[in-house]
């Protein structure tokens, strides 16, 4: 059963927001024996008890989830409750429980209280050291009564939360092998946003290594939407270009000029609507508020940074949530670090970076960085499938 979350409060789009959601759950649950449903305030999904961890593993990974849990769905009749309860409680541990009842069918024939009352009893008179605590009980059982059916159910799990993928537009990620990128990408999702990725590689100056470095992280990502384009862009004619041409303290500046630029078309292109990246505020020389101003000139589009106000270690620790940490940390260099100036300028100057740009000309080198990128398609592993493999 999934109680979704802020979801409730979208009042006028709450339709689109639950399809949305049972589409995702959908398309992660393909290939397992589920049966979904769907009303205004709850899904529920029918499976097999057997794959009830893989289920549960999924489910967690599903942004515009509140709460989910397990519940069980017996017959509403009062014999059958009360032993599927036994049961079920059987296999718990548990000191201290409370019982709630809800009854939507008033045709059942015992008041809410009263059944909440009769059940206690039964525990009681049945499960040994066990006893009530109706204000932090161990164990919470729900019981929801319906017209033909009756769930049963405990504590529940926390979901993440968020905007279900694909209820509000779509942004291009730029990912690098860092450790910011992927965070930034995973809180984007989060709002609901579809991503694809861009990534700007300078070979031979970067490796291949550094380019499947940025594709596993993507697929981490993956695991929290639907699917995810990453287009690798050559960068190397550029950055090349850049470090002949320009005072070497304005080579980073001018290099993310470029790469809001080429963003700023590949928005265009493939009808995203705002770039998203793993800027933080002061971490580096690029990243001061006046650095960050002047890159940020070259676009009028919005430029979505998740990360701005977090400190390091904040990131890091939603880096090593979502798995992506240990990947980010593996050594190889990335077209940022590999010719880093000894003394970047941490205030940068607009006139000065387009006098530096008129010196060479860019336009058609970042034209034909776009034609010549390569896209690749990241889907979740475990959906490939089994046909695609032989
Ligand atoms: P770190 O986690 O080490 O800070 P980073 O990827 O954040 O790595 P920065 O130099 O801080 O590196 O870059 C700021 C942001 O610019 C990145 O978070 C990323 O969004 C983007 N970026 C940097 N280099 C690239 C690249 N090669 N390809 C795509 N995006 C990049
Ligand atoms: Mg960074």
């Amino acid at each position: 059963m999934i109680k979704y979350g802020e979801l409730s409060t979208k009042k006028g789009n709450i339709k689109f927001f639950i399809n949305t959601l049972y589409r995702n759950i959908e398309n992660k649950l393909k290939g397992y024996d589920v049966k979904i449903s769907r009303d205004i305030s709850r899904m529920y999904i029918e499976f097999n008890e057997k794959d009830l961890d893989k289920i549960l593993k999924k489910i967690n990974n599903i942004f515009g989830i509140h709460e989910y849990l397990v519940a069980y769905k017996v017959d509403t009749n009062i014999d059958s409750i009360k032993n599927n309860i036994l049961e079920i409680l059987k296999k718990e541990s548990f000191k201290t429980f409370k019982v709630e009842t809800k009854r939507s069918d008033k045709r059942f024939p015992i008041q809410s209280l009263d059944f909440s009352r009769q059940i206690g009893g039964l525990i009681l008179k049945n499960i040994e050291n066990v006893k009530v605590d109706v204000h932090t009980p161990e164990l919470l059982l729900n019981i929801e009564i319906r017209e033909h059916y009756t769930y049963i159910y405990l504590n529940g799990y926390q979901g993440l939360g968020g905007y279900p993928n694909g209820t509000l537009g779509k942004g291009m990620l730029m990912l690098s092998g860092g450790i910011d990128s992927p965070v930034a990408g995973y809180l984007a999702l989060k709002r609901g946003m579809v991503l694809e990725a861009v990534y700007f590689e300078a070979i031979p100056h970067t490796s291949i290594e550094a380019r499947n470095k940025v594709i596993e992280l993507a697929k981490k990502l993956v695991k929290y939407s639907n699917k995810i384009k990453l287009h690798v862009i050559p960068f190397t004619e550029i950055q090349e270009s850049i470090y002949k041409n320009i005072d070497s303290a304005y080579c980073i500046t001018i290099m993310r000029r470029m790469m809001y630029r080429i963003m700023e078309k590949l928005v265009k292109r493939t009808k995203s609507q705002v770039i998203v990246n793993g800027e933080s505020i002061g971490q580096v020389a690029s990243q001061t508020l006046t650095s960050m101003q002047v890159i940020n000139d070259v676009t009028s589009l919005p430029v979505i940074r998740p990360v701005a106000c977090l400190d390091k270690l904040e990131i890091i620790d939603i880096a090593k949530k979502i798995d992506t940490y240990d990947i980010s940390i593996l050594p190889f260099e990335d077209c940022c670090t590999i010719f880093v100036p000894k003394h970047p300028v941490i205030n940068p100057n607009l006139e000065d970076c387009i006098k530096y740009e008129s010196t060479f000309d860019y336009e058609s080198m970042i034209d034909k960085a776009i034609e010549e990128r390569l896209v690749i398609e990241i889907i979740e592993e475990e959906n490939h499938k089994f046909e695609d493999l032989l």
